[in-house]
């Protein structure tokens, strides 16, 4: 029987949806993104790309391309906050890649977008501007669009990010975020100009990624575009009023928390020009992604915001991404919709709801007050051989193979064999098995 053309409308063209659009429209569907901004851009700041996220990038025949625009970095280095002392170092390139056979990548978040929007639109994918979902009918698959025509499809994605108000016409009520207690300033500054300072030199000179821990708060600093400037991110206490998400910074606020800081921080500080502060919001799970009629499903931080801590909110949305996709190449009916999204949540639920508890476990490990317990972490990390519960979470061997180790089209390839097309008896079944855990799951031991 030859496949039933489908359509799939994906709300919001962030990293989440772009990634989405590209793996359904490779499975054979018609796509089409619907995106509130009348023009796409991303912030001006850095990304981390895990091998769990380039591995399937890399799948796509886009690692190329990103590899011209990012820098690999050469270790993950752990720092203290008062001297700058490393307290550990995890080697990265070329661990990782020869480890999970594809990078770890830092780039700039405005290129890693437009890759995806160029790839998206060369596989035909519709990608259209200003069209702001505004309510969703699920019974006629319908979504409501401010100043157009309803727009119909066969399925919607729901990638509409944080704020999502895809979540709200899932759960029939206003469903907000929830404030993590902490906020990031996120800088740029050009390498050239910290390239003047002898002492902040070896911050630019090795690509290395660094994170200072303190207390309440830790720094991330790491290069972009081929070492032209270096990204920083200082994530500390949230005194945004409530209800305010960004708000420019004030410099002299920002440079009075880190001035107990390493001396070459506060140079570094003194560097720049300007800044904007961010609320970090995450989520509590969800009890499903999905709504009854099983023809809609949520998508990246639309469902699972997390806490930065761990770098893997877009990468979480990107093996998103990669599952439906591989769901969307096993089905040819319509019918099967419901099926393949069933299988999706089950898949993605329980590991991005670890991802977003141990990101904010992390925050109580890099912002300990100075003490007992923060020596001890200190202690630990200088001393001891990386092991289960390493405090250098990407260190501990057991949970890096979970992180980094993940391989999307194998995980739907043990549950939805290739091939088998039917979506019929048997699925539920697959379903159950997948419920309990798979077998990737259950090789995890209980401590990480
Ligand atoms: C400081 C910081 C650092 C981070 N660092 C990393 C990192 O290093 N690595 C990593 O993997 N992750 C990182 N993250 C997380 C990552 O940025 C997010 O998880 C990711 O961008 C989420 O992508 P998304 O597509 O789900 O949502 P978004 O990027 O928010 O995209 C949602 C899209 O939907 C559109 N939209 C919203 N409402 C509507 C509507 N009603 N109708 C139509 N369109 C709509 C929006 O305009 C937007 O384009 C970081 C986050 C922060 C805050």
């Amino acid at each position: 029987m030859a496949s039933e053309p489908m359509h799939i409308g994906i709300i919001g063209a962030g990293l989440g949806g772009l990634v989405a659009a590209i793996a359904i429209r490779r499975a054979g569907p018609r796509v089409t993104v619907l995106e509130q901004a009348a023009e796409l851009k991303e912030i001006g700041a850095g990304i981390q790309i895990p091998p769990n996220s380039s591995h399937i990038l890399k799948r796509y025949g886009l690692l190329e391309k990103l590899e011209a625009a990012a820098v690999r970095p050469s270790a993950l280095v752990f720092r203290s906050y008062r001297d700058g002392q490393v307290l550990h170092a995890l080697e990265l390139d070329p661990a990782a890649e020869k480890k999970y056979g594809s990078p770890y990548l830092l780039l700039h978040r405005a290129e890693f977008h437009t890759i995806l929007l160029e790839e998206a639109k060369r596989l035909g994918v519709q990608v259209t501007l200003g069209c702001t979902v505004t309510a969703i009918d699920f019974d006629h698959r319908r979504v409501h669009i401010k100043g157009a025509s309803p727009f119909v499809a066969d399925a919607f994605i729901g990638a509409d990010g944080l704020k999502s108000s895809c979540r709200s016409a899932l759960l029939q009520q206003e469903s907000l975020p929830k404030p993590t207690g902490d906020l990031a300033y996120r800088i740029v500054v050009n390498a050239k100009d910290i390239q003047k300072h002898k002492e902040l030199r070896e911050l630019v000179d090795k690509p290395e990624m660094n994170y200072w821990l303190g207390p309440s708060a830790h720094v991330v600093s790491y290069l972009l575009q081929g070492g032209k400037l270096l990204n920083v991110v200082l994530l500390c206490p949230d005194n945004l009023p409530e209800m305010i998400f960004t708000e420019k910074a004030n410099l002299l606020e920002m440079r009075r928390f880190f001035e107990h800081w390493e001396p070459r921080l506060k140079l570094l500080l003194d560097l720049v020009q300007d800044t904007t502060k961010w609320k970090l919001m995450d989520s509590d799970e969800l009890r499903e992604w999905r709504d009854p009629s099983g023809r809609f499903a949520l998508l990246g931080d639309a469902c699972h915001a997390t806490l930065p801590y761990l770098a893997q909110g877009a990468a979480q949305a990107v093996e998103d991404g990669a599952v439906l996709g591989e769901l969307f190449a096993r089905i040819d009916r319509k019918a099967q919709i419901p099926v393949a999204l069933s299988c999706y949540e089950t898949l993605r639920k329980k590991r991005t709801t670890r991802i977003v508890q141990e990101s904010a476990a992390l925050r109580h490990t890099f912002h300990m007050d100075d003490g007992a317990a923060q020596k001890e972490r200190d202690r630990r990390l200088r001393e001891d051989e990386p092991a289960e519960g390493f405090p250098h979470r990407w260190a501990d061997p057991c949970f890096q193979t979970w992180l980094f180790g993940y391989d999307a089209f194998a995980e739907v390839e043990k549950v939805w064999p290739s091939g088998r097309k039917e979506g019929g008896a048997g699925d539920e079944e697959r379903r159950i098995d997948i419920t309990n855990g798979s077998e990737n799951e259950k090789a995890i031991c209980e401590r990480c």
